[in-house]
């Protein structure tokens, strides 16, 4: 029988509660227990494929092609865990669900309500990721801050949830802020009796609660919130701000958080072991040796979330080469007005993720050039690929104005275009290629060099391609493709000869980068702005 840990937030937003589940998955991991980790999200939307970066931050994507809430990268780089689509479920999905078999007739005439009919949709979907998953602990993340309308269906099916399946198969955890008031030199815990009070209101008693804080917690200041809140003192965790977020399970075991939850479910199992991850992750993340300076040249380099595993993927490349990967984050809008030059001369390396729309698009393009003329290394990631191709068929394929369609759908050479399945897609929600794609390397190239195999499997999230009808040119003027996809014969990997790093990649390698196991691609990235620097 699984069991199920439910995670909840309360006063604000962002304190962290992906990274907290996936600290407590990875603790309970090192117990030897199968862990999978579901988030639940209360917006209306589908799937978070359709929202702008600044409304959701980074889209994450699953091999089988979900586009899915950026807590999946936290639980997929924290944890040995293979996320599906079934990871995430929104209230869109749930409704969608329900109405859909309603109209079928599967109701038989009753009335559909949120109680019984939503909550039941979302404990099955909870259920099928145990099914599925075959983990024998299943931790279940609900988006948002209690208190707010939209949450009430998912908090309402956890405390169901319980009284469906035993009080010892399912354990509440709520993720509070305890704020620090400067003025006063003291620490507040009023607002987390208030979220602990509403939480209670809904019928749902945590049974641990997880404190985030400037500050130490006091044994006093414990006390005090295990007796307003109800949970017992070594139930009250203080998570402390801490400089790399993978020390966060290390904070987690120091207060055998792991035991408080395993004797809860009356769970026995080997003792965790997190000595490897503390001397090959935190120790390097925190204490490197040398350091560099990238340029990463986006659009929504204001926002922390839009990149969210691009930023992971080269911490962890930093990680494997022991070094600090310093990230200067330039908006190519500035370049294209001002330049290249004044914002990447300072820089050992240049990354261009991925992107949808014209806006940015030619400083995207000039940031290319410059790298590709001053022989800087350079990764390219999805339309960071799409951007090399237009900037290589422009500048030494002399095909003047060169272009993809989907920023100039009329373009004499549209070195990058739809394939004719594409042409005819109406709904824009889930129609991209999408997920995991098999990618056939080519022998004697950068890329058979980096990653030392000759077949891969990398996630896509794309509509555009590259035009098969520019290859020959391509070839003759210095660019290698050195991935395809043989089955459609698309191009995957491109590179450049004469460049000591020069490599662009229609996937995304980024969601398969983990914290104990860089991504190749970056971690060779890295290595080569570390040499060349
Ligand atoms: N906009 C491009 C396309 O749809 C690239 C997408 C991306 O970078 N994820 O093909």
């Amino acid at each position: 029988m699984a069991k199920f840990i439910f995670v909840t937030g309360g006063v604000i937003s962002s304190l962290g509660k992906g990274i907290a589940s996936a600290s407590i998955g990875k603790i309970l991991e090192s117990r030897g227990l199968k862990v999978t980790l579901m988030k639940l999200d209360p917006y209306i939307n589908v799937d978070p494929g359709t929202m702008n970066p600044y409304q959701h931050g980074e889209v994450y994507v699953t091999d089988d092609g979900a586009e899915t809430d950026l807590d999946l990268g936290h639980y997929e780089r924290f944890t040995q865990s293979e996320s599906t689509k079934f990871n995430n479920a929104t209230t869109g999905q749930v409704y969608n669900a329900v109405i859909g078999k309603e109209r079928k007739g599967d109701y038989l005439g009753k009335t559909i309500q949120v109680i019984p009919h939503i909550t039941q949709e979302i404990k099955d979907r909870v259920k099928k990721v145990a099914q599925v998953s075959g983990a024998e602990i299943i931790i279940v993340e609900i988006g948002g801050t209690v208190g707010d309308i939209e949450s009430l269906p998912f908090l309402e099916a956890a405390r169901q949830f319980r009284l469906d399946m035993g009080e010892k198969n399912v354990l509440y955890i709520h993720l509070t802020l305890i704020p620090y008031i400067r003025v006063a030199d003291e620490i507040k815990t009023k607002p987390t009796q208030h979220s602990v009070q509403t939480l209670r209101e809904i019928g749902i008693q945590p049974d641990i609660l997880v404190c985030r804080t400037e500050k130490a917690l006091s044994d006093e200041v414990k006390e005090k919130i295990s007796l307003f809140c109800n949970v017992r003192k070594e139930a009250v965790i203080e998570s402390r701000d801490v400089e790399s977020i993978y020390q966060v399970p290390l904070v987690f075991k120091n207060q055998i958080l792991d035991e408080i939850i395993l004797s809860h479910f009356n769970l026995i199992s080997k003792s965790s072991n997190l000595a490897e991850w503390e001397k090959n992750v935190v120790e390097k993340a925190i204490n490197p040796k040398d350091k560099v300076k990238i340029a990463f040249v986006g659009k929504y380099i204001t926002l922390q979330d839009a990149y969210k595993s691009v930023y992971e993927a080269l911490t962890h490349a930093g990680i494997s080469n022991d070094a600090k990967v310093e990230v200067k984050k330039v908006d190519s809008e500035d370049i294209e007005r001002e330049g290249a030059d004044k914002f990447l001369k300072d820089v050992s390396a240049v990354i261009v993720p991925g992107g949808f729309g014209s806006r940015g698009v030619e400083g995207k393009i000039k940031a290319i050039r410059y790298a590709r003329e001053k022989k800087i290394p350079y990764l390219g990631l999805c339309l960071g690929m799409q951007c090399a191709v237009i900037e290589f068929a422009r500048n030494c394929c002399g095909l003047k104005d060169a272009n993809s369609t989907e920023f100039k759908p009329k373009t004499r050479y549209p070195v990058i275009s739809l394939l004719e399945e594409q042409r005819k897609v109406k709904d824009m929600g889930g129609t991209m290629r999408l997920g995991a794609y098999l990618c056939k390397v080519k022998s004697g190239t950068l890329a058979a060099k980096v990653y030392k195999k000759s077949l891969i499997s990398e996630r896509h999230r794309h509509r555009y391609e590259f035009n098969n009808k520019y290859k020959k040119l391509f070839e003759k003027k210095g660019m290698v493709f050195s991935g395809i996809y043989q089955k459609k014969d698309l191009v995957e990997i491109v590179e450049l000869k004469n460049h000591p790093y020069f490599i662009a990649v229609q996937f995304h390698p980024e969601f398969k980068s983990k914290p104990d196991k860089a991504h190749p691609l970056f971690r060779e990235f890295i290595r080569a702005a570390l040499t060349l620097k």
